[in-house]
């Protein structure tokens, strides 16, 4: 793989490569199984590409539906991802989905980043605004020849190539959309661009997504809406969360994680407990499947398959 840095963006030189025909996404949910997905994000230094390729290693064998891997803020993420993403295809039997994102990149850019994809059989992308380089809460500006909204980049890659596209959706509101209502407008206009199934933003409260899948389906939208899971292993957790993404974490569940306070490995098993209880009330509920959040690591995605009952 060769990667263009003088235009700072991740280029391919589009040698020919043997890789296997990557499987839509799409159409593996439409199959109607009960989609399973890990998402790891790109790792900063070789001791945490070793972290990486190890969670990789350890959760092949659940045999997930695919796996993703984040698109980051600054140039050489973005190359890792690019990297990580084709080295998946090519070496494991699992079948990979990239991210990308509007922010500081041009049309040509996001051209170019697709074609990338493409040329190492990354045939699934997760397509998204991003947040802005100072921080989600900083207000959005779009890059000068760049792309505004999620929906813009959904049509951009689906004149682009075959891919089989993903986006965001948030059973709480994205939290700079005006409404509920209008948050899912968005969602239902992003599918309506092309987009064949959405990923949701970490949530607690099963009714939550179940509301956001009404609403999705009162639009007349049949699209699949994957929820997203992560656990709450310890309290710091809790606040990151809450005041990076904005995702409301419910006083009582709180009050579960807090009572363990000062036994760091209760505290962590009541957190698996409670997503557990969420992955179960989703499937129950007759949600298409469950994304786990993995931040690289696998213990946790384990720890809550075991406590499913769902084995190897
Ligand atoms: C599953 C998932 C994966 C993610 N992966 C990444 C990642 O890899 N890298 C990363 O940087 N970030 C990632 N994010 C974060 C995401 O980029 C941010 O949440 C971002 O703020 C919103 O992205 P979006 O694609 O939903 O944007 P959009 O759908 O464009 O929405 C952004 C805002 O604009 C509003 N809006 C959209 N279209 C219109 C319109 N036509 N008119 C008026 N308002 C409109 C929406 O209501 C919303 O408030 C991810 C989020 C999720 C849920």
């Amino acid at each position: 793989m060769d990667i263009d840095a003088g235009r700072g963006v991740p280029v391919l030189k589009l040698v020919r490569m043997a890789h296997k025909q990557a499987p839509r996404i799409g159409d593996l949910i439409r199959a109607g199984e009960r989609s399973f997905s890990f998402e790891f994000f790109p790792p900063r230094d070789e001791a945490g590409e070793e972290q990486l390729w190890q969670a990789i290693r350890e959760l092949e064998p659940y045999r997930p539906t695919f796996v993703s891997v984040t698109y980051g803020a600054g140039g050489s993420t973005r190359d890792t991802t690019v990297r990580i993403t084709g080295r998946i295809a090519a070496e494991t039997s699992l079948t990979p989905m990239a991210h990308l994102t509007c922010v500081s990149h041009t049309r040509e850019q996001l051209e170019a980043v697709l074609d990338s994809y493409a040329a190492v059989g990354i045939g699934n992308v997760m397509v998204l605004r991003g947040d802005p380089e100072a921080g989600p809460r900083a207000p959005w500006t779009p890059t000068d020849g760049g792309l505004t909204y999620a929906q813009e980049l959904v049509e951009l890659t689906r004149g682009r190539g075959d891919f089989s596209i993903g986006v965001a959706a948030f059973p709480e509101g994205h939290p700079s959309a005006a409404s509920l209502d209008r948050d899912a407008d968005v969602l239902v206009a992003k599918a309506r661009a092309g987009a064949e199934f959405a990923v949701t933003q970490m949530f607690f409260r099963a009714s939550d997504y179940f509301a956001l899948v009404e609403r999705v389906r009162a639009r007349g939208c049949d699209l699949p809406i994957l929820p997203g899971i992560m656990p709450i292993l310890n309290l710091a957790s809790i606040r990151r969360q809450s005041e990076l993404i904005g995702t409301d974490v419910p006083p009582e569940i709180v009050a579960r994680i807090a009572a363990h306070d000062g036994d760091p490995a209760a505290m962590r098993a009541e957190g698996i407990t409670i997503a557990a209880e969420l992955c179960d009330e989703l499937l129950a509920g007759g949600a298409p499947g469950l994304h786990f959040y993995t931040l690289n690591r696998s213990k946790a995605t384990r720890e809550i398959f075991a406590a499913l009952n769902m084995s190897v």
